[in-house]
């Protein structure tokens, strides 16, 4: 079969459209033939090389995939080839303490289809019998691979995490990215005040449609700032994050006494300065977020197939582009989701 893959670690110029093995299938497993399958910053993560993770290579990635199931292990119930489905990208062992509770996501041995096992970037995807999701006619593949992952991150990330409660403001940092998008819609489903930033009016009006109803060039005026001008000098009630080490320090200090900064990301860099004095004497909450549990998975799905909330895409391009496609997403040039179609 084909795929989008590397067979060394680095820059995009390492993706090759090559022939590679199709994956077996064991007895719990089905195998997908993808159709759409959707670009999220892990790809370029993993791409580059992280250390602590040891992909044999050829590797190729893909998270967020989308298509039919062509086979059925022997053991695999409720599934048929023909199906249209989703991909659950949660990997996780469903035996410790953690899985047995429903938090499957805090599991030890938690990964992801295409983080630790080959993903959706190839013609066929082989996973777990329990991780496809019949998609209703209406829904199209495209949609779907470009709806999953980041509703999973942003629904966790702001309803569970952080718990916003109607009439609160939440502040979104760098509105352009999959996730920041998607929580904005999210956030407004919650009955919240959604302020967001970004350093283009284009990314401002397009969140504007998406509901949000502050939104702040940071390239134009200092944004910590504006977010306390807006609020009357309180602060917010949450910041949803994923931008890290350039806007932490900030993000921080825009909050109320006694708010949430929620984070399920670095994009540019891991280490932020956090002031302990204002953490301690305003009593802030600092809450990490991966992910989702398979039963958020399950929520934010449903809510999806119901039209309460859409999918964001940015643009749909063939496979054969999928370096171009990694290039324009590490520049941050998209708003929504850039979708492969395979
Ligand atoms: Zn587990």
């Amino acid at each position: 079969m084909k795929a989008l893959a590397f067979t060394e670690f680095g820059g995009p110029e390492k993706l090759q459209l090559q022939e590679v093995p199709e994956p077996k299938v064991g007895a719990q497993d089905v195998l997908v033939r993808v159709r759409a399958c959707a670009l999220n910053h892990l790809d370029l993560w993993v791409r580059q090389g992280i250390p602590a993770l040891k992909a044999p290579l050829p590797f190729w990635t893909g998270s967020d995939g989308a298509g039919d199931v062509v086979e059925v292990g022997s053991d695999v119930e409720g599934v048929k080839p023909g199906d249209r489905v989703a991909v659950n990208p949660n990997i996780s062992c469903r035996r410790c303490e953690f899985c047995l509770a429903g938090e499957d996501n805090l599991c030890p041995r938690y990964g992801l289809v295409g983080e630790h096992v080959p993903g959706g970037f190839a013609e066929y995807v082989a996973v777990r019998g329990d991780r496809v999701l019949p998609l209703p006619a209406e829904i199209g593949y495209e949609e779907a691979a470009a709806f999953v992952l980041t509703n999973m991150t942003a629904w966790r990330m702001v309803v569970t995490q952080a718990r916003v409660k109607p009439g609160e403001d939440v502040l979104v940092i760098g509105v352009g990215g999959g996730v920041s998008s998607t929580a904005v819609q999210i956030a407004k489903l919650c009955g919240a005040r959604v302020i967001v930033t970004s350093s283009s009016d284009e990314k401002l009006e397009k969140a504007r449609a998406l509901g949000s109803d502050i939104g702040i060039n940071y390239a134009k005026e200092d944004w910590a700032r504006a977010v306390r001008t807006v609020t009357g000098g309180r602060g917010v009630d949450v910041v949803v994050e994923n931008v890290g080490a350039a806007t932490w320090k900030q993000s921080i200090r825009s909050l109320r006494r006694g708010g949430r900064l929620v984070t399920c990301g670095a994009t540019t860099g891991p280490i932020g300065e956090t002031d302990i004095r204002v953490l301690f004497w305003n009593q802030l909450h600092l809450i990490g977020s991966t992910m989702s549990t398979t039963r958020e998975f399950l929520d934010v799905m449903r809510l999806f197939f119901a039209g309460r909330l859409r999918p964001i895409v940015d643009e749909v391009v063939p496979l054969a582009e999928g370096a171009a496609a990694q290039q324009r997403l590490a520049e941050g040039r998209q708003f929504g989701k850039i979708v492969l179609r395979v």
